[in-house]
């Protein structure tokens, strides 16, 4: 028996042609960006709840929306940007189908306030269905417009079953506007969520593209990046962006792709633009990518349907390839200035004037004074930026696993319930808010290239300091921080850490940071000592010293924003307290007490931190009270993990945590001291006569791998030297190249 076949009620093809439309929140909220972008706004503030399906709040401040246009803002097709259909090739803002907040409010209830600048008061009104609901009202507010957007779905069942994770479109939501605030540098933007004091997207007006790029996306980002821009007037298009450099890789491409300012996707120039990386990053492996082209609008196909992103265009092939050719140079670019470098010193070449520096574009030796000229007799033959083949060939292990291996032993020969065991002692990154590579076997690996001198110079520490003070954290707000997986930064705006980011930085040695900076690599004395080599100098450094500084430095610079090193097996804090009061070094004494009762004190008293340990410094305590993960402070770096018992023990002991800032930095401190490299965790020093074999020759590999290409990298762009460094004799000039040719000279 057929159907009978009956014309669908109106309001039900609005409802389903605005869930076309709108997908989920995050939609709307692209939308209604681009709307106060149009309305040429510099502050656009976002505030959602559950994911933006309980309530959505756009403010802007821009032009408003005139009184008399508010009975019918909401209808389809009504625009104040475009008249004819013809208009629609010359396109310039975003809007033109004034089809979004008519599709939004057949699916939500939507709330609009908005003043112009020549009214004396604000107008509100609401609107269902595309009508407004009662006559504007007037009320108090300021110049722009205020969208409201309520029960998103409230009336398409099936729309909201399929949205039932908040977390998952919050993160949506940050990924929208975060890109957003990267391509419009210039206007401030902030998410949160209702309620929360902290936004977890905050961009402020005066920041750029890069600033704000590293607060979205972290640093580990922001300071490979390569500016890239190229035009081609037959072509009628033109491109802009940044790139990361071969120095930087993740396991999944991030491609900010903007064409005529709208964020779109294309799938034909992601792979272009892969292809080229192919040659320069370990295999599967890719980039992060910001790129803006604009491309004459008759030749982009801009009436697509809103919910297609992926957009096409007249000549793709053409462009892609310019696109392609570009990049590739730009890469290429970033290297050549080092293999000129090369080139110009290779013998018989005419090394007689120091312009051969300067000639180096954006080499880093330019960047320095007159004073600092390097003359011809004085060059070494050597780049620092220059990498060594076997930076390629990491241990197939952990790189200190050799050393934990071992000792962990120990550990678990004192206690038979293993607390870490080493045969697993494989971890993983987790939840990691930036995005760095999981410490194991398919680590993603940095700096497979070289150290590229041409991106940014000295890598500033100083953050944009912002004029608010923000409150420690709310509980609500930390819960996203885990569900969303998007790779973001949050921007901590606490008195105490920003204090102690500053004294970090006024404590800085601007010419140690230099020699580290260029420094070249010579070889390892010991655990704890090595050499490298500054213009004519040669420098012996202590690794230990300089590591614990360096990860003191992250955990305040990053602070609350680090990945996590999952321990493949739970280590109980108990065993762990035992194990360390245990330890002479502890210096217990019969007078403190019984052991246990010390450890279960130990282990009740950090259980009552372990929010905050878990925050802000991804420190993560189980409720049964076993360790679970550890920060993630360096890709390719865990902490000699032999360490940690005493580590356990300190963090309940020696840090101070009463205070605040004291709280912070004598915590970071212990944190630091865990993770740094230590002559009595490595084997062959501690246990001489195992150097002789095989095995242990395995394990001097593997700390002196991760010495050179893990740790003295690091302190090439993360570490700003304390100026006591160079009085203390933790970085001694040992020798400088003229003084001994003139010694040679006497001979
Ligand atoms: P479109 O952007 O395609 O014109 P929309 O449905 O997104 O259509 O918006 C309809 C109209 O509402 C816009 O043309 C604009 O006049 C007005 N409008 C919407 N949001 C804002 C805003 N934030 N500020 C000023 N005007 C706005
Ligand atoms: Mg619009």
């Amino acid at each position: 028996m057929a159907g009978v076949i009956r014309r669908l009620d109106e309001a039900v093809v609005n409802r389903i042609a605005a869930g076309e439309v709108i997908q989920r929140p995050a939609n709307a909220i692209k939308e209604m960006i681009e709307n106060c972008l149009d309305a040429k706004s510099t502050s656009i503030q976002v505030v959602v709840k559950e994911g933006g399906l309980k309530l959505i709040q756009v403010q802007d401040n821009g032009c408003g929306i005139r009184k008399e246009d508010l009975d019918i803002v909401c209808e389809r097709f009504t625009t104040s940007k475009l008249q004819r259909f013809e208009d629609l090739t010359s396109i310039s803002t975003y809007g033109f189908r004034g089809e979004a907040l008519a599709s939004i409010s057949h699916v939500a209830h939507v709330t609009v306030t908005t003043k112009t600048a020549d009214a004396k008061c604000a107008y509100r009104a609401t609107y269902s269905d595309g009508k407004i609901k009662a006559p504007p009202k007037p009320c108090a507010g300021n110049q722009g417009t205020q969208i409201t957007v309520e029960d998103l779905f409230y009336n398409v069942n099936t729309r909201r079953k399929a949205l039932k994770n908040p977390s998952e479109e919050y993160a949506k939501i940050l990924e929208v506007v975060g890109r957003y605030a990267i391509h419009n540098s210039g206007i401030s933007f902030s998410v949160k969520k209702q309620g929360d004091t902290v936004s977890d997207v905050r961009t402020v007006s005066n920041a750029s593209t890069v600033d704000n790029i590293r607060s979205i996306f972290g640093n580990a980002v922001s300071r490979e990046l390569i500016e890239v821009g190229c035009e081609d007037a037959s072509l009628a298009f033109k491109m802009k962006g940044y790139i990361t450099n071969a120095n930087y890789s993740v396991k999944k491409c991030v491609f900010l792709l903007f064409i005529n300012h709208r964020l779109v996707e294309s799938a034909a120039l992601r792979k272009a633009i892969e292809t080229v990386y192919a040659a320069y990053l370990p295999k599967g492996t890719h980039p992060f990518l910001y790129l803006s082209l604009e491309i004459s609008p008759q030749n982009v196909d801009v009436n697509v349907h809103p919910t297609k992103h992926e957009v096409h265009f007249l000549h793709e092939d053409s462009i892609l390839e310019r696109v392609q050719q570009h990049v590739e140079s730009k890469l290429l670019g970033s290297n050549s200035s080092r293999m000129y470098f090369t080139q110009t010193l290779l013998p018989g070449a005419d090394c007689s004037s120091s312009e051969v520096v300067k000639s180096v574009a954006n080499s880093s030796a330019v960047s320095k004074g007159a004073s600092d000229k390097v003359y011809a007799h004085q060059m070494v033959r050597t780049d620092s930026r220059e990498q060594k083949l076997d930076a390629f060939l990491q241990p197939a292990n952990n790189p200190l696993s050799t050393a934990p291996m071992e000792a962990t032993t120990e550990v678990n020969a004192a206690s038979p319930e293993a607390v870490v065991r080493p045969q697993d002692a494989e971890m993983e990154s987790v939840g990691d808010p930036v995005e760095m590579g999981a410490v194991r076997e398919d680590t993603v690996m940095p700096g497979v290239l070289s150290e590229s001198g041409c991106s940014s110079p000295v890598p500033s520490r100083k953050r944009p300091r912002e004029d608010v003070d923000i409150e420690m954290e709310q509980e609500a707000s930390r819960e996203d921080m885990t569900a969303a997986c998007t790779p973001r930064r949050r921007i901590i705006n606490l008195t105490s850490v920003l204090t102690l980011q500053e004294e970090i930085s006024n404590q800085a040695h601007a010419r140690l940071q230099e020699m580290l900076r260029d420094h070249s690599f010579v070889g390892c004395v010991s655990p704890q000592w090595a050499l490298a080599q500054y213009q004519t100098k040669l420098y012996l450094l202590n690794t230990t010293k300089l590591s614990q500084e360096l990860f003191y430095q992250i955990l305040i610079y990053d602070f609350a924003n680090f990945g996590v090193l999952r321990l493949s097996e739970p280590a109980p804090l108990y065993e762990l307290s035992m194990l360390a009061l245990e330890d002479p070094e502890s210096g217990w004494t019969e007078e403190d007490g019984p052991k246990e009762g010390l450890a279960e004190y130990i282990v009740e008293f950090l259980k009552k931190k372990t929010e905050m340990l878990k925050d802000y410094f991804s420190l993560e305590i189980d409720e049964e009270g076993n360790l679970i993960g550890l920060p993630l402070l360096i890709e390719n770096y865990v902490p000699p993990l032999e360490g940690l018992p005493m580590f356990i023990l300190r963090l309940a002991t020696e840090v101070n945590w009463d205070e605040e800032k004291e709280c912070f930095e004598s915590l970071s401190k212990e944190l630091a001291l865990f993770y740094s490299l230590r002559k009595q965790y490595i084997i062959d020093e501690a246990n001489p006569t195992s150097s002789q074999n095989e095995e242990a020759d395995c394990g001097s590999t593997t700390w002196k791998w991760t010495v050179e290409h893990v740790l003295y990298k690091a302190f090439r762009t993360y570490l700003l030297p304390p100026k006591h460094f160079a009085e203390d004799g933790n970085i001694l000039q040992l020798a400088n190249l003229p003084d001994l040719y003139k010694v040679f000279e006497r001979c």
